[in-house]
């Protein structure tokens, strides 16, 4: 989306804000290698040479890739490092050479023609998935892909030079993962490309390695001069180009206020979420790749509120085993340490569709066949992920999460599936937590009106407001025409959390809320007056809200929930939260945190 704005020739471009920080410096653009693959029909005779080309080429290409990844671990760590496996996999893959070489053979194309169309192909496949982590896996195809080609067409220069004399930021239609960890970290400022999403690998690189970043802009380089002034916000996704003199002394002190805001946050790590009046409030994570973890952890997460264990099986052609599954999920509660890991079950279906086990496209696939649903109609696949999560509950304090829980019988089921797992494990001799915290997702409105019910069977709520109000209000969480109606304050949810909450606390159990109302400090001061335990969320949002937990009281925040209770419209929730977190915020000003 461009923006031009009002004053000089300054043009400020919206994106996706990936990696936070502002930084102004020069522009410097970097094109993508272009690979100049000339077609032609290769004689017989040639045959022999392209294939031992593509070897070689391969070979170079693994080398290459070997010393970025030894360069990440040694900068980052192994969780960072091991994003260059799957290229280093690829350019081991059997199928990948045999097909290219049956081209050279059969087809008479050269090596790099023949591989760069079954890497197409297979990047393809990638990229027709809905979710996004997925489908942004194409990019690090078609990177290795590049390299290979560059190698076979020995093309000059083959890696755009990152390094740098002085200061500069990056636009570039895209970067790859191995573009950003060759990136000179000390004069490359910041980075802002068209493509990419905040899943992908050169997103969480960014992050990791603190580089401001904002991705998804958009076709907008055309046109920008190399040199001219930009000033990139990390925190807003934006970039202005070529800004007015006001604007980059207004990017200054934005920058100077974030950086104090930053190092108030930051003492604030340590420190337990808990209000003026002692009211604890457990902030947890949620994570989306094992990579994430330690990043998860500097922010001061207690521990993982929620981790989605789609990607392994959404990441390849066939369903992952138990020795792998149970390998991740080890290694993740080894990670936490002494803090707990909740692994959600397999939230496949909806979005996420998975040709393994879904025999065909559903009309309203968000009311079909997903989570709970698919796993109890294909209950070796339930099994296979339950032993292994039982079986790394031996390594740390795992929990399970069975999601999309319409009905008290379905969790009668899979907890009927657990306990038979559980006892073939004791039978064999193998270890797990025998006290391991079962809960279920309350985010679906039946769930969330026989909470009473449900609480009896479980150990724990966590409310899935995401899609508590897609099915509450019938609005599509991912459909931008309706996105006005997707409204976390419409009195409908605010009585359904309210009802939960009331549910578990009768029965004893503690309850959280890992949607993204969590990260949203005008929710979360709602939702702790409602008494909620637990809030999970993306880490970065962490030490904010643990900030305005420190600034409230308990009593404050419930005198707000009795008072929004008798409104009527979602609006008038709304501002009468905002004043009265604006009346914190204010006393936040005048009284220093209380650290
Ligand atoms: C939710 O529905 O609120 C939730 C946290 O789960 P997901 O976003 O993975 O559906
Ligand atoms: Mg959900």
């Amino acid at each position: 989306m461009q923006k031009p704005t009002s004053q000089s020739s300054s043009r400020a471009y919206q994106g996706i804000a990936v990696s936070p920080g502002i930084q102004i410096a020069r522009v410097h653009i970097v094109d993508p290698v272009k690979t100049d693959i000339t077609r032609r029909v290769i004689a017989p005779s040639e045959v022999e040479g392209e294939k031992k080309q593509l070897r070689k080429a391969l070979d170079s290409a693994r080398r290459e890739i070997a010393e970025l990844r030894r360069k990440v671990l040694e900068s980052l760590d192994e969780a960072h490092a091991s994003i260059f496996d799957p290229q280093l996999m690829l350019l081991e893959d059997e199928v990948l050479l045999a097909q290219t070489n049956e081209r050279i053979e059969r087809r008479h194309e050269t090596a790099a023609q023949a591989f760069t169309t079954v890497i197409h192909e297979f990047a393809g496949k990638f990229s027709t998935f809905a979710d996004a982590y997925i489908a942004s896996r194409n990019t690090d195809i078609l990177d290795v892909g590049n390299r290979v080609c560059q190698f076979l067409t020995h093309t000059q220069n083959r890696n755009h030079s990152l390094q740098f004399d002085d200061d500069v930021i990056i636009l570039a239609p895209d970067l790859s993962p191995s573009d950003t960890a060759q990136m000179d970290h000390e004069h490359v400022l910041g980075f802002a490309t068209e493509l990419g999403g905040p899943t992908s690998h050169t997103a969480i690189l960014a992050k990791a390695l603190e580089i401001p970043a904002v991705v998804g802009i958009g076709p907008f380089i055309k046109g920008v001069p190399s040199g001219v002034t930009a000033v990139i916000d990390g925190y807003e996704g934006t970039v202005t180009v070529d800004p007015s003199p006001r604007e980059v002394a207004r990017a200054r002190a934005r920058r100077r206020r974030h950086l104090v805001h930053e190092r108030d946050l930051q003492k604030l790590r340590t420190l337990p979420a808990e209000t003026i009046d002692g009211y604890r409030v457990e902030l947890s994570a949620n994570v989306e790749l094992p990579i994430e973890v330690p990043h998860v952890l500097a922010h001061g997460a207690e521990g993982v509120g929620l981790f989605r264990t789609e990607f392994l099986y959404l990441e390849k052609d066939g369903l992952p085993g138990e020795e792998e599954l149970y390998m991740v999920y080890r290694k993740v509660v080894e990670e936490v340490g002494a803090l707990p890991v909740i692994f959600r079950t397999m939230d496949l279906g909806g979005d996420k569709f998975f040709a393994q086990l879904q025999t065909g496209r559903e009309l309203n696939p968000f009311l079909g066949l997903r989570a709970i649903r698919l796993c109890l109609a294909y209950p070796e696949v339930f099994r296979t992920q339950l032993r292994a999560i039982l079986r790394a509950s031996a390594h740390g304090r795992a929990r399970i999460m069975f999601p999309m829980i319409s009905n008290l019988n379905e969790v009668r089921q899979a907890k009927a599936i657990l306990k038979s797992i559980m006892d073939e494990l004791r039978a064999k001799r193998i270890t797990f937590d025998e006290a391991i915290q079962v809960g279920i997702m309350i985010e679906i409105p039946s769930a969330a009106i026989c909470s009473d019910q449900l609480a009896k069977e479980v150990d724990f709520f966590s409310i899935g407001t995401n899609d508590l109000i897609q099915y509450t209000l019938a609005v599509d969480r991912g459909n931008e025409q309706v996105a006005s109606l997707y409204d976390p304050f419409h009195p409908a949810i605010l009585r359904l959390i309210r009802m939960t909450i009331d549910a578990a606390q009768r029965e004893g159990i503690w309850v959280g809320l890992c949607g993204e109302m969590s990260s949203n400090p005008l929710c979360a001061l709602l939702l702790i007056g409602l008494g909620v335990n637990e809030l999970s969320m993306g880490a970065l949002a962490i030490p904010e809200i643990k900030r305005l937990i420190r600034q409230i009281r308990l009593a404050d925040a419930r005198r707000v929930v009795e008072d929004i209770y008798s409104l009527r419209s979602s609006a008038e929730v709304h501002d009468y939260i905002r004043q009265a977190y604006r009346v914190i915020q204010r006393r936040r000003i005048k009284a220093p945190v209380n650290e």
